[in-house]
């Protein structure tokens, strides 16, 4: 495995030599600390290509100054260790200093997709995401990216900028990764108390309950203010959101049998702040 720190013409010679070999490139961006879930899209890629690359940077543009970018936990002996194993074929390693000017000023707005959800409260996030995404696709240049389904508003926006500006990348969504107790994997997961911990898989199983009535044709309105109350109810401290939106559009849904549903909520216990999504299927309800 290669681990290469940021250094541009490096990344540039290994890709261009797989590239004059034919070989397909996958890739997978995370901010590190990694779980099963980033595996699991690693494994994907190397399931979909001929060399996988897997950056590793904690994306300073897409954290407000209250937010936890100091405190994002990091691990890079540990992750690199388990990127060797799964057999990732380069670490891509950069720096804040080797990812963004001092007076960089370009930005990659996704309008309306970003707007919504998460980006009520966090609003430049998406711009942060949507703008480092696309430095590390032009600076990895692959056929196919890998993105998790957990962070599902995000998986939408990268395939908006990917179509809209012509990229020529395939963006494949990968299915959320759980712990047994149902809790979606997340490198955030480590800031839970026991107890918190405890709680946070109510999270998943109120979703998934909600989602099977809105499936057999209940009104959003009332579903989701319920859901809401027993999001309270288990223990979390605050419901930023819990919303039934068109899976593809993320426009808000009034039933399920409007179109194909998405049920997407953001709730915070204690000091964390925890996200996930369920598919509405009305088939399957
Ligand atoms: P992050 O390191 O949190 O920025 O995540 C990097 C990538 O891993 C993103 O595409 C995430 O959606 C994906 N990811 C994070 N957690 C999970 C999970 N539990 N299951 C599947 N994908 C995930």
């Amino acid at each position: 495995m290669i681990a290469t720190t940021g250094d541009l013409e490096e990344l540039r010679r290994q890709i261009g030599l797989w590239r004059g070999d034919g070989l397909k490139i996958g890739f997978v961006p995370t901010m590190g600390y990694l779980h099963d879930g980033h595996l699991a899209l690693v494994r994907r890629a190397l399931a979909l290509a001929d060399r996988v690359v897997v950056s590793i940077f904690v994306n300073p543009t897409q954290f407000a100054p209250h937010e936890d970018f100091e405190r994002y936990p990091r691990d890079e002996r540990g992750d690199l260790a388990k990127l060797e194993r799964e057999g990732t074929h380069l670490v891509y390693l950069p720096t804040r200093e080797t990812m963004y000017f001092p007076d960089h000023a370009t930005w990659v707005t996704v309008e309306g997709l970003s707007e919504g959800l998460c980006g009520i409260t966090r609003p430049h996030f998406f711009r942060g995401v949507a703008t480092v995404v696309t430095k590390l696709f032009n600076r990895v240049q692959p056929d196919v990216a890998v993105f998790g389904e957990k962070d599902y508003q995000q998986l939408l926006v990268v395939r908006r900028l990917v179509r809209d500006l012509d990229l020529p990348i395939e963006i494949v969504g990968h299915p959320t990764v759980r712990e047994p107790d149902g809790l979606a994997m997340s490198s955030r997961n480590a800031y839970l108390s026991a107890e918190e911990r405890r709680i946070a898989p109510a999270l998943f199983r109120i979703l998934r309950e909600t989602a099977a009535r809105l499936a057999r044709g209940a009104e959003a309105a009332a579903e989701l203010e319920a859901a809401r109350q027993a999001l309270l109810e288990a223990g979390f401290t605050r419901v930023e959101y819990v919303e039934l939106r068109h899976a593809e559009t993320l426009a808000p849904l009034e039933r399920a049998s409007e179109g194909e549903g998405r049920l997407l909520a953001a709730v915070h216990l204690g000091g964390t702040r925890l996200i996930d999504n369920v598919p509405v299927r009305p088939d399957e309800g």
